[in-house]
């Protein structure tokens, strides 16, 4: 028996030649909304009406050009788009017309290397990356490929399901590799977008969560998500604070600071294990040795999640166990958006609605 309260597509109308989208064109220039063209479907591809597209700090990276490896403009950013299958080219088999789907961060793999065939395709060489080297979710319409795109369960409202298709695979995943057991004590750096879902998973894997923020709203909602502990790091030293509680077990760096990454290293407990998933445009960050070998400290990089992370990530939205916090904003406010993420104005996640 279906339950479904989700919106039912209301056509399953194409562009007619263009759309609109918000494109990168020059990197620190703001974003221009504008008509870009409709490309014809190549085989695997499917177009995709895009119903909801969340602003990740990501995409800021993207329209910076702040990474080693960059994208090339023009492109039009998101790895968080949601919406109606309206087209299907020659060879899609996974999803139909009038489905509902996520087209997450994985646009592409080869499906058949090593990293491919053993559960890690996210570490594919041939990857592609929806709003970095293919036009992403920020436009009325994206290209994905059918392979790569992950069906959204019924009832799953489709506001909440564009945070969960990169900040929530990204936390559930990092909270996987992390190795959270119950009563272990997770250290969440930074309560943003995916720091408001990490928070959940760790809970829901079983850990005592202590999150960190300089803002204290952001502390407020991360208590109200589970946090048992908080610390606002810009008036308390938070390596003290984690170690007074005997010190973390995991720590997971979602800052954008590397200041942050060595305070994360930092709190953790003997044993313990750093999981590094921001990326802060200033690449370094620095670590003893000799403290790293004596207290047997993993520190280990965490890269989205796989498409059958994000099946498991809707599952558990759709089982009622994780609260998604967003608010929604109209594409033609895409530069304001930006910079209220990048002012910690947001309580969570910032939402394109179309
Ligand atoms: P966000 O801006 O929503 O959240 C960052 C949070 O960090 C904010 O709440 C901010 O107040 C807080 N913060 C800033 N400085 C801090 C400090 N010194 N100490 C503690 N907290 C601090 O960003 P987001 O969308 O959650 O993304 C976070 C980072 O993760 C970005 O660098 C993004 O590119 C990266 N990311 C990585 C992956 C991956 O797969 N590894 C996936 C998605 C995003
Ligand atoms: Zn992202
Ligand atoms: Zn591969």
């Amino acid at each position: 028996m279906s339950t479904s309260t989700a919106r039912q597509p209301s056509s399953l109308s194409q562009p007619a030649t263009t759309y609109r989208a918000a494109v990168v064109h020059e990197f620190h220039a703001p974003l221009t909304v504008e008509q870009v063209p409709a490309a014809p479907l190549e085989a695997g591809q499917v177009r995709v009406r895009v119903e909801a597209s969340g602003l990740c700090h990501t995409d800021i990276h993207a329209a910076h050009g702040d990474w080693p490896v960059k994208p090339t403009p023009p492109f039009v950013p998101g790895h968080e788009g949601v919406g109606i299958v309206v087209e299907t080219a020659p060879g899609v088999t996974e999803v139909a017309i009038g489905e509902r789907v996520a087209m997450p961060w994985l646009g592409y793999a080869c499906g058949t290397c090593d990293h491919c065939v053993s559960g890690w395709e996210t570490l594919c060489l041939e990857q592609q990356n929806m709003g970095y080297s293919i036009d992403g979710g920020f436009g009325e319409y994206a290209v994905a490929y059918g392979r790569y795109v992950v069906k959204v369960p019924d009832g799953l409202d489709p506001m909440d399901a564009a945070p969960l298709t990169c900040a929530g695979v990204t936390t559930y995943k990092a909270v996987k590799v992390g190795g959270t057991r119950s009563s272990d004590l997770v250290a969440v750096f930074g309560v943003g977008g995916l720091g408001h879902l990490a928070i959940q998973y760790a809970a829901i894997a079983g850990g005592r969560v202590i999150a960190v923020d300089i803002h204290d709203e952001k502390l407020a909602l991360a208590r109200e998500l589970g946090a048992e502990f908080t610390v606002n790091a810009a008036k308390e030293d938070p390596i003290e604070a984690i170690q007074t509680l005997g010190g973390a077990d995991q720590a997971i760096a979602l800052a954008v600071s590397p200041r942050a990454f060595e305070q994360a290293y930092g709190s953790l407990r003997r044993g313990g294990t750093l999981v590094f998933v921001a990326l802060p445009a200033d690449n370094e960050v620095t670590i003893p040795i000799f403290e790293t070998v004596l207290n047997g400290i993993t520190i280990v990089g965490s890269i989205v999640g796989t498409r059958e992370d994000l099946r498991e990530v809707f599952q558990l939205h759709a089982a009622g166990r994780t609260h998604v916090i967003r608010e929604t904003r109209s594409l033609d406010d895409v530069n304001e958006a930006i910079g209220d993420v990048e002012a910690g104005r947001v309580a969570a996640r910032i939402v394109f609605e179309f």
